[in-house]
């Protein structure tokens, strides 16, 4: 296989998204996958975990960075090493639609104290979460913002603070990206 990012995708209480919502969240894996499939990494395997609304209980309502760390923490896959991206339906602050740390660590149990694992919401169109999904990836493999190094980005890119668009990863995000322990030849 091509050089890959396996990815499992926990959705979390996933008993309490309505139908569109999951196709929202199956749209949203596509686009990420199309924004990676430009110059890879590629996404790989998408191995794929929910967790019920009454096991997650108050871990599924997220107001902020430090709720999402509380999740990942709590909800890690222990079955395999692909990346954990948890995906919930929004998060209860004004302006977060995701969080990722930049770079992620590898090793699900070696991260403490901060957060470990992508975290997204769906909101927004499912053109907005497609970017969200990629972008929040793109920063857990060490892609920092366009406004931070212009250099690995074009003028529209899904690294962009702002309003972040779908376009694909750039030959130079792919470089950094490649690096990451996370990624697989
Ligand atoms: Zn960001």
């Amino acid at each position: 296989m091509a050089v890959h990012l396996d990815i499992n995708l926990i959705v979390v209480a996933r008993d309490v998204f309505t139908p569109a919502e999951l196709k929202q969240v199956d749209d949203s894996v596509d686009i990420m996958k199309a924004i990676f499939a430009t110059h890879g990494p590629v996404i790989g395997t998408v191995n794929r975990f929910h967790i019920d609304a009454r096991v997650a209980g108050v871990d599924a309502i997220l107001l902020g960075a430090g709720d999402a760390m509380a999740l990942a923490d709590r909800f890690a896959v222990s079955s395999n090493d692909a990346l954990d991206v948890f995906v919930v339906k929004r998060i209860f602050h004004p302006k977060d639609v995701g969080y990722s740390p930049v770079p992620g660590a590898c090793g699900k149990k070696t991260v403490k104290g901060r957060l470990r694992a992508p975290v997204v919401s769906i909101a927004g169109s499912t053109a907005d979460s497609g970017n969200t999904f990629a972008h929040e990836v793109g920063h857990f493999l060490g892609l920092p913002h366009c406004e931070k190094d212009e250099s690995l980005c074009g003028p529209a890119n899904f690294m962009r603070a702002a309003s972040g668009t779908n376009t694909g990863v750039t030959p130079a995000q792919a470089v950094t990206m490649i690096r990451h322990c996370q990624v697989t030849l």
